[in-house]
């Protein structure tokens, strides 16, 4: 099994044809000084992630603001932050399929239809958080 939890992220990724570092932060804080757990700075060029969340939770993370990136680039502006996450979901199961991610075990354990509740709840992100990592 290629395990992409017990790797490192990389230090740099490319979003459409641009270099992003990406940066493990402890303590992560946004604009208002309010925590978060990942923000992409698109004139700095950064990924910043919080350096508490699990081995999962930090793919999962690069891969939301990976795509706050691309819709950023794509001019696809306020599609909203369900819509992001989801949309990093659907990459993440991709990965997951292909063995390069190993699922949490309450995901792997969640039916389809569960799964479906969960994603209409607003998934990771939405009012179930606290339920979920
Ligand atoms: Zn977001």
């Amino acid at each position: 099994m290629n395990d992409m939890t017990t790797r490192q992220l990389p230090n740099k990724i490319v979003i459409c044809g641009a270099p992003y570092d990406v940066e493990i932060v402890k303590n992560l804080r946004g604009e208002k000084n309010q925590k978060i757990d990942g923000w992409i700075r698109m004139g700095m060029q950064k990924v910043m992630i919080d350096a508490d969340l699990n081995p999962f939770m930090k793919w999962q993370v690069m891969f939301h603001e990976v795509v706050h990136g691309i819709v950023e680039i794509c001019n696809l502006k306020h599609i909203g932050e369900q819509k992001v996450d989801t949309i990093a979901y659907g990459i993440m199961s991709v990965l997951t399929s292909m063995e390069w991610i190993e699922p949490p075990l309450h995901e792997a354990l969640l039916t389809a239809e569960q799964y479906e509740k969960w994603l209409a709840s607003g998934g990771i992100g939405g009012r179930d958080r606290q339920n979920y990592p």
